[in-house]
């Protein structure tokens, strides 16, 4: 149900954003994946700490050695949400937090960190200027933003984060979610319901 992003670039270096692999099936794909393209998988990253988008971080931790890099704010929540979500799973710990204005680098490639709090207080999206790119977690979806009702949610923080991060990237920038289908900054500034823009 989530959106997990295999990113590589010419090099071959790739980076995972959510791994959300949880059956067999999925983490075959995902394995797969890697193997018939030659990647080397370099970073794993994630938006916010909800189960649905850490799930294949043990996965990725004991096959490939990589620690998840995330904000610290969702840490606390990962404990109980761990034993009471509907899959049961044993989180990786951080091996680094992630801030503002971060950098994550692959290959020749570098995605920036943007801190995008609401829907969850740790909740961050990825920005590639290069590829015209943001991936947006459960900050910003098509037509759609995060809900604001589960641990630490905020309503007026989701607006602020979105408003002031996201919309002010440029227009044709392609918005792809942690959820359903992408998008682009320009529909959403047009389009979104929820948003109240013009
Ligand atoms: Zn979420």
């Amino acid at each position: 149900m989530v959106n997990t992003y295999l990113l590589y670039d010419e090099t071959k270096e790739a980076a995972v954003i959510d791994c959300g692999a949880s059956t067999a099936a999925e983490k075959a794909q995902l394995s797969d994946f890697v193997k018939n393209n030659g990647l080397t998988l370099k970073q794993l990253v994630n938006t916010h700490l909800h189960f649905d988008h850490v799930l294949g971080n043990r996965f990725v931790y004991e096959n490939y050695g990589l620690k998840p890099k995330y904000n610290s704010g969702d840490e606390p929540m990962q404990k109980t949400m761990s034993r009471i979500s509907p899959i049961k799973y044993d989180p990786v710990l951080a091996g680094d937090y992630l801030n503002e204005n971060d950098e994550i680098s692959f290959g020749n490639t570098t995605l920036k960190v943007f801190q995008t709090p609401g829907h969850s207080p740790g909740s961050l999206s990825f920005y590639s200027e290069k590829d015209g790119c943001v991936f947006t977690g459960d900050a910003l979806f098509h037509l759609d933003i995060g809900r604001t009702d589960l641990w630490g949610g905020n309503h007026s923080e989701l607006i602020a984060s979105i408003r002031e991060k996201l919309l002010t990237l440029p227009a044709e920038t392609l918005v792809y979610p942690g959820h359903e289908e992408p998008s682009t900054i320009e529909e959403e500034k047009l389009y979104n319901p929820h948003l109240n823009i013009l």
